[in-house]
């Protein structure tokens, strides 16, 4: 069977490595020939909107997925009459925009941080009331890794902030003091069969997921919480595949950030550090076959590599530590690779992240995860 994904990055790229032994290819469809799926899979090089090609492309697959959220949705509505697409248009175009994934969660009772939509400039005074401030306005579509979005410290710089990200449809969101990032990853079956990974920690440095400890140090309560939201979620929307929601947690609450509708950067842990991996689970659930188990496999932490990879040797001397290249070339802000390292407990997790820290020269980055785990 082939899986066509749309989107040729590192998240189809995982995808393919986890496909190939079950006996499922992937084929992805990306516009840039050096697309890094590329290296271990078939690659279509075409525009995302280019419907003929995304034709041919879905008429050699039995199902098409993708890796990524700013595939055009009514071009994935066209492909869905001819083929299956999963998850389904509905919930990429829920996910796509900011308004109506705040909806969506207020219609399954999670809250969010207070907000207001601003469509266009004649509504801004009405956010300025409406929102507490400090705040950060954030464009309503194609937002990622922080991108599309600018603090605004005070209602007098909301109508300068609006101009600057060029007058796009946004929402203004009040800045939440959280406690925590946290979020789930789950996995849904075309028959409706839930399963959850475990809600982790995630660690941003400038809007970008830094690290990710997993299983986060949490309440029961908390992962009944964020398990409820993504069952409700994935009901509502008829998802099928892997999918991931964004909590802050505020004063023992958890208020969700955003969701995805695809594997996820905190759940890149699953590969070593579950039974199952989250893109084993996602090519499963597309190809119709029973999932794997959810569970973890001790604990583990997920440094991401941003712009730039640390030394190889120095990081495979580390024990437990499993390298990832995704093989891009460096450039700023680029995500071009990570690595989890796994332990039995977490006394052993702190003692091999501490070692990594050194040996790599990333105390900073690996500083958060230490202080948790005492
Ligand atoms: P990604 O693609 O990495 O998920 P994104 O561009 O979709 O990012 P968000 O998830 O909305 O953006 O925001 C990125 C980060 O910025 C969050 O993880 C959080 O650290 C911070 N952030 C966003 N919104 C808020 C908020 N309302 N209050 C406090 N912090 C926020
Ligand atoms: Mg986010």
């Amino acid at each position: 069977m082939r899986i066509g994904v749309i989107g040729g990055g590192q998240l189809a790229r995982m995808m393919a490595l986890a496909a190939a032994p079950l006996g499922v290819r992937v084929h992805a469809l990306d516009p840039a020939v050096d697309a890094c799926s590329g290296e271990v899979a078939p690659l279509e090089v075409a525009a995302f909107d280019d419907l003929a090609a995304l034709h041919r492309f879905a008429d050699v697959c039995a199902a098409i997925t993708f890796d990524f959220e700013n595939v055009s949705a009514p071009a994935l509505r066209e492909l869905a009459a001819v083929r299956p697409v999963r998850p389904n248009p509905l919930s990429l175009a829920t996910a796509q925009d900011r308004g109506s994934e705040k909806a969506l969660f207020a219609r399954i009772g999670t809250g969010v941080a207070p907000f207001a939509i601003i469509d266009d400039a004649s509504q801004i005074p009405a956010a300025q009331s409406t929102v507490g401030f400090p705040a950060i306005l954030k464009t309503r579509r194609f937002g990622y890794d922080g991108k599309g979005q600018i603090s605004v410290a005070d209602a007098s710089l909301l109508e300068d902030a609006y101009t600057r990200l060029g007058q796009a449809p946004c929402v203004l969101e009040t800045r939440i003091g959280f406690q925590r990032e946290l979020s789930i990853v789950a996995v849904r079956t075309q028959e409706g069969e839930l399963r959850c990974y475990p809600l982790v920690e995630n660690i941003h440095v400038n809007g970008v997921l830094s690290v990710t400890l997993a299983p986060a140090i949490v309440s029961s309560a908390l992962v009944e919480a964020a398990e409820s939201c993504a069952s409700r979620l994935a009901e509502a929307l008829d998802y099928v595949g892997a999918f991931a929601i964004e909590f802050f947690e505020v004063d023992g609450q958890l208020l969700a950030n955003e969701m995805a509708p695809r594997v996820h950067n905190s759940g890149h842990w699953t590969i070593e550090g579950a039974v199952t991996s989250q893109f084993e689970n996602h090519i499963r659930a597309v190809a119709g076959l029973p999932l794997g188990d959810t569970s973890p496999r001790g604990v583990s932490c997920m440094l991401n590599w941003i712009g730039e990879l640390p030394d190889r040797n120095q990081a495979l001397s580390v024990p437990g530590l499993h390298w990832h290249d995704y093989g891009k070339s460096p450039r700023a802000g680029r995500k071009v690779g990570h690595a989890t390292i796994t332990a039995n407990d977490r006394a052993e997790l702190r003692r091999r992240l501490k070692l990594a820290a050194e040996l790599l020269g990333r105390q900073a980055q690996v500083e958060p995860a230490l202080a948790r785990l005492g």
